[in-house]
């Protein structure tokens, strides 16, 4: 099937519109015509090679909601006309144990990525939803409840199981405190996550002017981190801190706010960190960990999870061909939260 997106073929030239071909309909593959694609910075640091793995061309995006255009004979769970989405993965081995669990994006022999990955049967690089098709697996793809709005969906895909996931896995509930810093959009996400699912959420910022976010998307607090009264007084208090700050930074400074045994988790930064003092790590058995998407079966818990409790991402709605002024607005942060791509709407 042909298709056209929107590829990157190298890490200095702007995004074009690219023609190529979907792979031939297995038997357990839904064909999707994507609707909406949420952009995401790993987009940007993938289209500008910043992690050193690209492959040209690149279509990325892996926030993407749809609708079934066809199915293969073997599918069972989803016929022509429904409402899917895809996240960051495509493909996993499905029989090691980490696939048994149901933590795909642990398969031992490495999940696919839904971009810029060799598809373990044809070897071709899989490309993303910055395009007007995707051919997918059906145990990847995920199912979207009908009381959710589809336009703003997407970013549920990545941002939304990045946070989910990791709040779950700390158990967090009523009567949790938790930290959240960094006020993207993955921040943002875990805010109202955190929230729904009924914890006290402070939001910590170096910057003043984010308490009025942080309260509209309904933080109960809002610590400012350069304030060290405020920091000493807040010392101790939090059971979880999730640190969605997507750059190389220190965290010493936000370890004495958890309480003894609590845990510090990285969700932002992929690479280097800040050399640190290991102080108020050992003077409190606190813990710095971190935490990678979750499993597809995590990912339909937590679209139904915010079906039912009615949690949507806030979103600035563009055409594919903004695209590339998009990616700039992205690299200064000048976006409230993310971006989606309208299909529809865009004319490439
Ligand atoms: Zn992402
Ligand atoms: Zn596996």
């Amino acid at each position: 099937m042909k298709t056209t997106g929107y590829a990157a073929h190298s890490h200095d030239t702007p995004l074009v519109p690219y023609e190529y071909n979907c792979r031939q309909l297995r038997e357990d593959d839904v064909a999707i015509e994507i609707l909406y694609s949420g952009v995401c910075h790993s987009d940007l640091h993938t289209v500008k090679n910043d992690w050193g793995w690209t492959l040209y061309p690149s279509v990325p995006g892996h926030e993407i909601v749809g609708r079934v255009i066809a199915v293969g004979a073997k599918v069972t769970g989803y016929n022509k006309g429904d409402h899917v989405a895809v996240g960051c993965m495509v493909d996993s081995c499905q029989q090691c144990s980490q696939c048994h669990a149901g933590e795909e994006q642990f398969c031992e022999h490495g999940f696919t990525q839904t971009y810029n990955s060799p598809d373990p049967h044809t070897k071709e690089i899989t490309k993303g939803g910055y395009a007007k098709n995707i051919v997918v697996r059906e145990e990847f793809v995920l199912a979207v409840p009908a009381a959710l709005d589809l336009a703003k969906t997407a970013p549920l895909l990545c941002a939304g199981i990045t946070t989910y996931s990791p709040l779950r896995t700390w158990n967090v509930g009523p009567g949790s405190h938790v930290a959240v810093i960094g006020m993207g959009g993955l921040g943002h996400m875990a805010v109202k996550l955190a929230v729904a699912m009924g914890a006290h959420v402070t939001v910590v910022s170096r910057s003043a002017h984010k308490k009025a976010d942080a309260e509209a998307l309904g933080a109960d607090a809002f610590l400012l981190s350069n304030d060290e009264h405020s920091m000493e007084q807040a010392a101790s208090t939090f059971d979880l801190i999730v640190d969605t700050v997507p750059v190389k930074h220190d965290v010493t400074p936000y370890v004495p706010l958890l309480k003894i045994d609590g845990t510090l988790t990285l969700v932002g930064q992929v690479g280097p960190m800040a050399e640190m003092n290991t102080v108020p790590l050992v003077m409190g058995r606190r813990r710095i960990a971190a935490s990678l998407i979750g499993g597809i079966a995590e990912t339909q818990e937590m679209l139904d999870f915010c079906a039912r409790m009615n949690i949507l991402p806030e979103v600035e709605m563009i055409t594919m061909e903004q695209i590339n002024e998009a990616f700039e607005r992205l690299e200064r942060a000048d976006v409230h939260y993310r971006f989606v791509i309208d299909m529809q709407k865009s004319t490439f």
